[in-house]
């Protein structure tokens, strides 16, 4: 890690809340790539690539179910999504229906011409995953060539003023990388910097775990790294975000099933509440002939309501190896919702 002048940083939880409004839009499955911890399943998901009616259609949909589209922030996703040729002209139409953020997450690779095709005045911010300061670290997950197109696609992306951020994924396959990425971003241009953590979910989370592959990270080696870092690039003057994971003593536990207006939609039209549901047909709502409806018990919204002390049912249901027990059986630890967030920025940015 390369040595910083000091500068005081803040660490906030970002609550969501009832104002929080997010639609995550995934406009297709397919993607060029086959990172080893996509959570996208096909099967699960569908196939089929919106086109721009439908996409028109979708967006005008949520804008009425969120009342004031105002509030709310559009994600365009996928499979990759610049892989649909009518995400640019889906991008406007979200921009003149009044959403009050357009995000596009991409691996990098922006097909279609997709700089050319669109100004940073169309799009708020455009999001690159990375999961390596380098090549031998990105490419072992995300494929070989990989690191290079990335990296070629921000600088481009930077030099025509758009705001750009990237994700970095944190598995055991790089955790240890993790702290060389500030200075890579920083060099690059990049203002906003994501880390997550690596979900045991998709098609490649399955094909993983039948290959002996345990990507997860203990929680001792994620409390060790995962704060220190944000902290050394929030000092870069990057903005971070990170999962908050476990709840400290004391903190209230919140389902944002429950409190905030989240839609993870896919393309076969189902819309899904909670992102850990979504390799299962648990969905909350469908989407068919063009209408948006709430689908019959049982679904994860019977799941939110119900209070464990583990915390997130969701969790408890699909990854209990993650929960700490002490003797007396009770849970040492409280697993926070996948959607609530560790803020880390510069006090004078
Ligand atoms: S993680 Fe993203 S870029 Fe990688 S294979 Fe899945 S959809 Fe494609
Ligand atoms: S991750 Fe857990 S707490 Fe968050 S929305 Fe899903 S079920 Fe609720």
């Amino acid at each position: 890690m390369s040595h910083v002048a000091p500068v005081s940083v803040t660490r906030r939880t970002v609550e969501f809340h009832a104002g929080t409004k997010n639609l995550f839009f995934h406009i297709l499955t397919q993607c060029n790539l086959r990172c080893l911890h996509c959570y996208i399943d096909p099967d699960q998901h569908g196939r089929s690539v919106l086109g721009l009616s439908v996409m028109k259609e979708q967006l005008r949909l949520f804008a009425n179910r969120f009342r004031e589209p105002a509030d709310a922030n559009v994600v365009f996703l996928g499979g990759e999504p610049t892989l649909n040729p009518d995400l640019p002209e889906a991008i406007r139409e979200a921009r003149r229906i009044g959403y009050r953020s357009i995000t596009v997450d991409t691996n990098g690779f922006l097909f279609h011409d997709f700089l050319d095709r669109i100004s940073p005045e169309d799009l708020d911010f455009l999001s690159f995953s990375l999961d390596g300061s380098c090549p031998d670290v990105n490419d072992r997950i995300r494929g070989e060539g990989v690191f290079r197109t990335c990296v070629k696609g921000i600088e481009r992306a930077v030099a025509r003023g758009f705001s750009v951020s990237v994700i970095f994924t944190v598995s055991r396959l790089n955790l240890g990388d993790l702290s060389n990425m500030p200075g890579l971003l920083t060099d690059l241009g990049v203002t906003r910097f994501f880390i997550q953590v690596v979900g045991i979910r998709g098609r490649s989370a399955m094909e993983s775990r039948k290959a002996g592959m345990d990507l997860q990270v203990p929680r001792s080696e994620w409390d060790a790294v995962v704060p220190v870092v944000a902290r050394h690039a929030a000092r870069r003057g990057l903005l971070v975000t990170y999962p908050t994971v476990f709840l400290a003593p004391g903190v209230p536990f919140s389902c944002a099933g429950l409190v905030a207006e989240n839609y993870f939609v896919f393309p076969n039209g189902r819309v899904y509440r909670c992102p850990l549901c979504e390799d299962h047909p648990v969905h909350s709502l469908e989407i068919a002939d063009g209408s948006l409806s709430e689908r019959p018990p049982i679904t994860e919204r019977e799941l939110f309501p119900l209070r464990i002390p583990e915390g997130c049912v969701m969790n408890r249901i699909l990854h209990p190896g993650n929960i700490p027990y002490g003797p007396d059986g009770e849970p040492t630890a409280r697993i926070a919702c996948c959607m609530l967030k560790e803020e880390v920025r510069r006090e004078d940015a």
